[in-house]
C-alpha cells in the first residue's frame, strides 16, 4: 500500500510538471498569434502604402450594380500590376483557413480565422484561392492571386473597373464560410483601412 501511495505520488508530480510546460507552450502560442492579429499589427493584403480605390462604407449615390452592394463591407484594392493573375493576395495576419470556395458574388475566396483574437478576415475577387480549409496560415502568406474575378462566370470581370481584389475583416471568430456570412449580415464588419495603414 506503501508502494502504491509512493507511486501515485511520483506520477502526479510528473504529470504537474508536464502540465505546466505544455501550458508555458500553449500560451507561447496563443501570445504569438494575438500580436500577429491584434488590431495595431495588421499587414496590408497586397501591398503595402497602397490605398482603396473604394473605401468601406456607403459608397456614393449613383453608383448602382457596377460598383456592387451600396453599403460595402470591406475595401477595394487594384492589383498593383494592372494585371490580373499576376499578384497574391495575402494573409492580413496569422489564422486558419476556414473558407476556400468561390461564390457568384464575391468570386474564388477565402476566409481566415484569426483564433484567439475575435477577428476574421475574408479575402475575395482573386483569380483562384490557393489554400484550403484547415490550413495554417502565417501573416504574408499568399492565399490567392489579384485578379476582380466575381463568381463562375468571366463575363463582365474587368469592365467595371481595373483588377483588383475585395478585403474584409469582422469581428468574430467564423467556423466556416457560413458562420462568417451570418456575422456579416448581423453588421459585424469593421474598416479593415485604418489597420492595415498603421504600420
Ligand atoms: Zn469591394
Amino acid at each position: 500500500m506503501h508502494r502504491l501511495l509512493a507511486f501515485i505520488a511520483a506520477t502526479a508530480l510528473v504529470a504537474t510538471a508536464c502540465n505546466q510546460a505544455q501550458s508555458v507552450a500553449l500560451l507561447g502560442d496563443w501570445a504569438a498569434t494575438l500580436g500577429a492579429a491584434s488590431t495595431d499589427n495588421w499587414a496590408n493584403p497586397i501591398a503595402e502604402g497602397l490605398a482603396p480605390f473604394s473605401q468601406y462604407g456607403q459608397r456614393a449615390g449613383g453608383c448602382g450594380t457596377a460598383c456592387g452592394s451600396r453599403n460595402h463591407r470591406g475595401m477595394d484594392l487594384h492589383c498593383p500590376s494592372g494585371l490580373p493573375n499576376v499578384d497574391p493576395v495575402k494573409a492580413m495576419a496569422d489564422g486558419i483557413v476556414v473558407g476556400s470556395q468561390t461564390d457568384d458574388g464575391f468570386g474564388p475566396l477565402v476566409v481566415v480565422q484569426h483564433e484567439g483574437t475575435g477577428f476574421s478576415s475574408l479575402y475575395s475577387h482573386m483569380e483562384e484561392a490557393l489554400v484550403v480549409v484547415g490550413q495554417r496560415v502565417v501573416q504574408g502568406q499568399t492565399l490567392g492571386l489579384c485578379s476582380n474575378r466575381e463568381g463562375h462566370s468571366p463575363l463582365d470581370r474587368f469592365e467595371t473597373s481595373k483588377p483588383h481584389s475585395h478585403v474584409e475583416i469582422l469581428t468574430g471568430e467564423a467556423n466556416d464560410y457560413e458562420n462568417y456570412l451570418d456575422m456579416r449580415k448581423a453588421g459585424q464588419t469593421l474598416d479593415p483601412w485604418p489597420l492595415v495603414s498603421a504600420q
